[in-house]
């Protein structure tokens, strides 16, 4: 074969390899071992000696050339390879976004904003304290004797005793704030306390070691129980959205004086008695009472100056009857099949 054809054929091979691969196969077939122009340059010595240098000079040259031709095209290739990579790898801004789960509200942050909604109506303010308490502020403040049985280690979470005298604990109830706001305030006030309280106790449908209060304050020259009376209804037709009556029997609890149960006719049934409220048609709600003197006289203040009324509400109860959920547990165990139905 002349060089010239060898030239054009190898030439052309080159222009058409499309990638890395292609191009080395046609350096293998004209520059490799056996490769064509190789087995030329061989047969240069069975040559006489004018062809030989003839045709030897230009299959040198043709080797530089296919050599360079070769290492332009590789850079070629590469730089393409580059740019496609670059094509894939492009962010695209107008491509829609991946729509990520979205979650929703607790049933039991859901009770508590609404009820936070309806007392602020009313003009209540609220009020947030401390999840660890001291043994004064949560049983001696508000007027619990020295041996009451909620002290005991049956129902109260104690923590370490660090100072002598000092004993903390997680406060049983949202009541502790009464006092520390009381040290703070002078009267008239309305205030509510949303938050978290701890009981030390076997677990069942009705009971849980954590749940959730909503402890209720005011105070002033002339507040009553006919003020509490009105308020309570008030909230409850708000928050159920139908007309309730409240019922108060007289209990007993340390820090109230007189101190009563509240019950609420039964909102399912109207109070005709269904399964809910165990067919009496009323339904135990709450403790309160109009504040204990010797409260008043913890916080600082002369007990014949001021009267006033408290409750504490179970938030956790509250959602119960809203949502007919019959086991307080379900709240807290995160299981999503119960979570997803509010
Ligand atoms: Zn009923």
């Amino acid at each position: 074969m002349d060089i010239t054809a060898l030239r054009d054929q190898a030439i052309e091979a080159i222009e058409r390899a499309k990638n890395a691969k292609e191009l080395e196969e046609v350096n293998k077939i004209y520059l490799g071992r056996k490769g064509k122009l190789t087995q030329l340059l061989r047969s240069l010595n069975a040559m006489e000696a004018g062809e030989r240098r003839k045709i030897g000079a230009a299959a040198n040259a043709l080797r530089d050339e296919l050599h360079e031709t070769l290492e332009k095209k590789q850079e070629l290739l590469a730089r393409l390879e580059l740019q496609e990579e670059a094509r894939q790898n492009r962010i695209d801004v107008t491509v829609p976004g991946k729509r990520l789960p979205v979650g929703h509200l607790h049933p039991l942050t859901h009770i508590q904003r609404e009820a936070r909604r309806i007392f602020e109506s009313m003009g209540f303010s609220t009020v947030q304290g401390n999840e660890i308490e001291s043994q004064h502020y949560n049983f001696d403040a508000l007027n619990f004797p020295p041996d009451h049985p909620a002290r005991d280690m049956q129902d109260t979470f104690w923590l370490k005793q660090h100072r002598k005298g000092e004993r903390n604990l997680l406060r049983t109830h949202t009541s502790p704030v009464q006092v520390r706001y009381m040290e703070q305030h002078v009267p008239p006030f309305r205030i509510i306390v949303p938050g978290r309280v701890f009981r030390n106790e076997a677990t069942d449908a009705r009971h849980e070691t954590n749940l959730y209060q909503l402890e209720g304050l005011m105070v002033g020259k002339y507040v009553s129980a006919a003020h509490f009376k009105g308020v309570l209804e008030e909230f409850y037709r708000e928050f159920f959205h139908t007309p309730v009556s409240i019922r108060l029997r007289p209990s007993f609890f340390p820090f109230v004086e007189p101190g009563f149960e509240v019950d609420m006719s039964c909102v399912v049934c109207k109070g005709g008695g269904c399964s809910t409220c165990s067919q009496g048609g009323w339904i135990e709600m709450m403790g309160a009472g109009m504040v204990h003197p010797n409260v008043f006289k913890a916080a600082g203040y002369v007990p014949g100056d001021w009267q006033g009324f408290a409750f504490g509400m179970g938030l956790d109860r509250l959602a119960m009857m809203k949502y007919k959920v019959h086991d307080i547990r379900l709240f807290y165990g995160g299981d999503f099949r119960f979570l997803r139905q509010f």
